[in-house]
């Protein structure tokens, strides 16, 4: 199964279809999640609880605990509209809240730049050979390690 028709969000479009996806969800939109959405999406590499907490405090100018944050990035996790990058112990917005499947993270060695790409192909035969091993209900999580393009050019 491929994703031709499978949209990547940026800016507000991004936020419009996060906010619709956890809407879908029964959750509310609020002040605070869409500061930490704002916050997440704000970055170009994982983020932990603590970075996301640190950009929300800035940008509302009072201290957020990392504890509360934790617990939304928790639900967006949940919600399809954040990701945890396992291997970097982070999180990342997720770029198709409305599309449910398995990303493939790459993530640079050296800067910690994370690229995201799709592949249901190589993602659906590691759920298959999972299933066949007697696993149920598999959660591949498919995290690549190296060098990016911009720090092999160094
Ligand atoms: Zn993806
Ligand atoms: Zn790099």
């Amino acid at each position: 199964m491929t994703h031709h028709d499978h949209q990547l969000h940026q800016g507000d479009a991004l936020k419009d279809a996060a906010r619709d996806r956890l809407t879908k969800e029964g959750e509310q939109w609020t002040e605070m999640r869409a500061a930490v959405f704002d916050a997440l999406a704000g970055f170009d590499k994982p983020a932990s609880a603590y970075d996301v907490a640190e950009a929300v405090s800035k940008a509302q100018g009072r201290r957020v605990a990392a504890n509360s944050v934790y617990r939304i990035l928790d639900l967006f996790v949940g919600a399809n509209l954040a990701r945890r990058v396992e291997s970097a112990n982070a999180y990342i917005a997720n770029q198709h809240p409305d599309c449910l499947h398995d990303c493939i993270f790459l993530i640079c060695d050296t800067c910690g730049q994370t690229v995201h790409i799709d592949d249901d192909s190589l993602s659906g035969g590691v759920r298959k050979a999972a299933k066949s091993a007697g696993f149920s209900a598999p959660r591949p999580v498919i995290e690549v390690r190296g060098t990016c393009g911009d720090c092999e050019g160094e």
